[in-house]
């Protein structure tokens, strides 16, 4: 419904074309052609809702040795799980623009998974994109713009993966809000996110392209419809894009009760059905299990079909080298005691077993210990926003001509409240704000909250630091102070958690919890007047900081997102400058929740049965719609102060080759994949076992009877016969190599001209030439092209002495080039007019430009 139309993509590509996967499917193919049909179908099937140790479980192929698979959750570490480390969240770990520690935080989550016996992870998060600024689930990734969310989406499945654990990039696509993001929820269809296919291109779907360039395991389709067809049985999003144009190797799982039907859904490109049950929790009856025996038994999905899934999933699995593994899971999701049952979910389930082995995942042996990482990421991660007369950094010597220096710690965001996990799922705001709510989130081991870590931090003789934990400070409380440091928060999440009437999706970008007007309260009277005052803001996005920004009293607002275990610990680090205010927003803050465009704003309520929304703004997401409506931000993307300063200067661009129109024609490799024998497949072999103990609810991929299974007649839909005509810009992991050529280097001179180390982000956009035009048809009708003013396209991150200089290097590929052109349906590098490339600090503070 709707104008929107998804165009049909079949069939399947099939998986096994890419020389880098060769040897994987040479050894899944010896396996899966071994395997039993219902072992197949096992395979692909998870075994429903808390029918094993993990969020999601699949079936073993025991006759062959291929284990059950445990998929947990999540991008910031192991949901459900003990001894694990609460990192810092995706948002927090996008705004340290550094690709180290991205890759560091990755590496620390996959030790984590792979001690804890967890096969595939739920993460990286690069979808929600962050085009609403109140989206609930922005801050499980990393940030507003394509190139951000791809480099630390790539760093981190690197990171990942090197450890062995599978990686998930997910939600594909378009899941920008939680509003209706599943039917039922007051409508019969899930929102569909309508998009044209330059958007899309360039800007949602840029960051999975890079995450399968990275060599991404696994890709989860979202739970919405895209253009009126749901995600998980969209044919020209999982044949075509995913697994055509970008070459996809790996396997598609649906989000958790994302597949809204069998037979389409399978034909459309899903490898894997999460969590194994079908249209409800927990409700026994599955849209594949024993319906997919079924139909590959009478012949409505292909057998070829089915093998290309299994194939798909064995050879992720030997990819990286979980062949080796020894023993599965040693955590359970459903309890925290020792002892357990096996299959929670189901209520004629009587085993008892030791589930929770308190496996110490927490470092790593020659390793740092993760919360390390966390500490590190969490304090890079911190955004100086103001800083009035370098109030930041403090100083442990301060001293007070009237007897002891007095510092006042206010708002119930600096303390410890009821715990860290007094929510399930951190479902609620309470105490300090360390993470967002939802599957993203974990129970934390502990969390620093910032007084705690305050309390201690200046010596006791000269200096009394006192706690308001409290949102409503009396007026006494604020009078005698020299210093107050007040914590404020905005709290949000996945739509499943409803919590201070908030459906996930923030309701506006204010501060919650009277946050407003406790900093405004603080500020005015803070000493009386004479006091200086520190604001910290933790938060899942954007906050409007209009009503206290400018008050005299804000001496320095610093912005620590999502800091997860660690927080205090890293707050100190960067209010006493040990380490560099060096975090750049991953994001712009607006004045008001208006100026990101109406293309930006969540759909509260709605009549329609099957609603609809418009999300082509998305090409001029955040600072580019802020750019191409000349709308003066707050604080725009990109942009954090550090406690020295950097200069600029001698930008140089070298051209290495000429440039052009096209990449490279496509070209395939002339690997094929694997095909396996016709096999005359009986309906009496996949019935249940005479001697199985049968628990209820649990999906088997056995059947009852063999009603449904004889072959026959079925309409595949349209096109599903006649070979597509592959996509120009496919041809390798990720899309077409060529895209990858580097067209240009360039480099930049950075000077640290201030009187400490510091850490400075190099950030360089492209500007497209003013008059690119298409010719349309033979009647040669001509067609501008509209490009937004500027667009990031690489970073750097720099640590440099005082008085240091150093010269940074960077290259732009082709594809940075290029836009994605409609009409010929490939990436084209305009080769008429000058390019800019802009060299600075954030995305409107650019001092240095060259044309190209
Ligand atoms: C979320 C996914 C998550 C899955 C399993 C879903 O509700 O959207 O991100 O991985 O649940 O917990
Ligand atoms: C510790 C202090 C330490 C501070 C910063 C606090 O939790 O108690 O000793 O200086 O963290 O790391």
């Amino acid at each position: 419904e709707g104008n929107y139309h998804s165009v049909p993509w079949y069939p399947t590509p099939l998986g096994g074309t890419s020389p880098a996967w060769r040897e994987s499917y040479q050894k899944a193919k010896g396996m899966v052609e071994r395997m039993s049909l219902i072992e197949k179908v096992g395979v692909t099937t998870g075994t429903g809702w808390e029918m094993g140790l993990c969020v999601g479980n699949t079936e073993a192929a025991a006759s062959v040795g291929f284990p059950s698979l445990c998929l947990q959750d999540g991008p910031l570490g192991l949901r459900f799980a003990d001894n694990i480390t609460a990192f810092p969240a995706g948002i927090t770990t996008g705004a340290t623009w550094n690709r180290a520690l991205m890759r560091a935080r990755g590496s620390s989550l996959g030790r984590e998974a792979r001690a804890k016996g967890v096969n595939v992870l739920l993460g990286p998060s690069i979808g929600a994109m962050g085009l609403m600024p109140a989206g609930g689930r922005n801050w499980e990734s990393f940030g507003s713009d394509p190139v951000l969310q791809a480099v630390a989406a790539a760093e981190t499945i690197q990171g990942i993966q090197h450890i062995g654990v599978m990686a998930t990039a997910k939600h594909f696509v378009l899941n920008e809000q939680e509003h209706f993001r599943q039917p039922n929820e007051g409508s019969a269809y899930a929102v569909s996110s309508n998009i044209d296919d330059r958007a899309l291109h360039e800007v949602f779907v840029w960051p999975f392209a890079e995450s399968i360039r990275a060599d991404v395991a696994s890709v989860m389709c979202a739970y919405q419809r895209v253009n009126s067809s749901y995600s998980c049985e969209n044919s020209k999003l999982l044949n075509g894009i995913l697994k055509d144009e970008l070459g996809f190797q790996g396997f598609v799982q649906s989000d958790w009760l994302a597949q809204r039907s069998g037979v389409q859904s399978a034909l459309s490109g899903l490898d894997m059905s999460m969590p194994g049950d079908g249209l409800g929790w927990a409700d026994g009856k599955a849209l594949w299990g024993p319906q997919m025996t079924a139909a590959a038994l009478n012949t409505s999905v292909p057998m070829d079909r089915l093998n290309d899934m299994v194939t798909r999933i064995v050879a992720s699995w030997f990819h990286f080298r979980q062949d080796l593994w020894e023993g599965g899971p040693n955590f359970s999701s459903w309890t925290n005691e020792t002892m357990g049952r096996l299959h929670p979910g189901s209520p004629d389930d009587d085993s008892w077993e030791a589930v929770n082995h308190f496996v110490n995942a927490r470092k790593s042996p020659g390793s740092k210990l993760h919360s390390d990482v966390a500490r590190q990421v969490a304090a890079e991660g911190t955004v100086l926003l103001k800083n009035v007369n370098s109030t930041l950094p403090l100083s442990r010597k301060v001293s007070s001509p009237n007897g002891k220096y007095r510092i006042g710690i206010y708002g119930e965001d600096a303390g410890p409240g009821n715990g860290p996990n007094a929510c399930a799922d951190r479902g609620c705001n309470q105490g300090t704000l360390a993470s967002g709510w939802g599957s993203g989130a974990v129970d934390f081991p502990y969390l620093v909250s910032p007084w705690e870590a305050l309390k201690f931090a200046w010596p006791a003789d000269k200096v009394e630091v006192k706690d308001y934990l409290t949102n409503n400070v009396a007026y006494e409380n604020l009078l005698e102070q020299d210093l107050c440091i007040v914590f404020v928060n905005s709290d949000g999440g996945e739509g499943f958690i409803h919590s201070d009437d908030i459906n996930g999706d923030r309701n506006d970008l204010f501060l919650q919890r009277n946050g407003t007007e406790l900093v405004d309260g603080v500020a005015r009277h803070c000493g009386g007047g004479r006091g200086r005052t520190v604001v910290v803001v933790h938060s899942v996005g954007p906050v409007v900081l209009e009503p206290w920004i400018d008050l005299p009293g804000v001496h320095a607002v610093l912005y620590a997102n999502l800091p997860g275990q660690e927080s205090g610990h890293a707050l100190v680090d960067v209010l006493f400058g040990d380490v560099d205010a060096s975090g750049r927003l991953p994001y712009t803050i607006g004045r008001s929740l208006e100026d990101y465009g109406p293309g930006a704003q969540i759909l509260y309520e709605t009549d329609d049965r099957a609603p609809q929304m418009d999300l082509s703004q998305g090409l001029y997401m955040d600072y580019r719609y802020f750019d191409r409506h000349n709308i003066t931000p707050r604080y725009e993307f990109g942009y954090g102060l550090s406690y020295t300063t950097f200069e600029f200067a001698d930008l140089r661009i070298n051209p290495l080759q000429e440039k052009s129109r096209l990449p490279h024609s496509r070209v395939d490799s002339d690997i094929d994949p694997p095909s396996y024998p016709r096999r005359r497949e009986r309906a009496e072999d996949c019935l249940f076992p005479k001697d199985l103990k049968v628990l209820s609810k649990y999906i088997y991929p056995y059947l009852r009877d063999t009603s449904g299974t004889e072959k026959g007649e079925y309409p595949y839909p349209d096109g599903y016969d006649t070979k597509q005509k592959p996509s120009e810009a496919g041809g390798g992991l990720g899309g077409n190599p060529s895209l990858w050529e580097a067209m240009l280097e360039l480099s930049v001179k950075v000077t640290n001209t201030g009187k400490r180390a510091g850490k400075e982000v190099v950030q360089i956009y492209v500007s497209f030439p003013d008059e690119v035009v298409e010719h349309r048809g033979i009647s040669w009708t001509r067609e501008k092209i509209d490009f937004p003013v500027r667009v990031l396209r690489n970073f750097e991150k720099v640590t440099l002495e005082a008085g240091e200089s150093t010269v940074v290097n960077m290259t732009l590929s082709r594809k940075d080039l290029s836009y994605w052109s409609v009409r010929a349906q490939n990436w084209v590098l305009p080769t008429d007019g000058a390019f800019k490339i802009w060299a600075g600090r954030s995305s409107r503070d650019l001092p240095l430009v060259a044309d190209y």
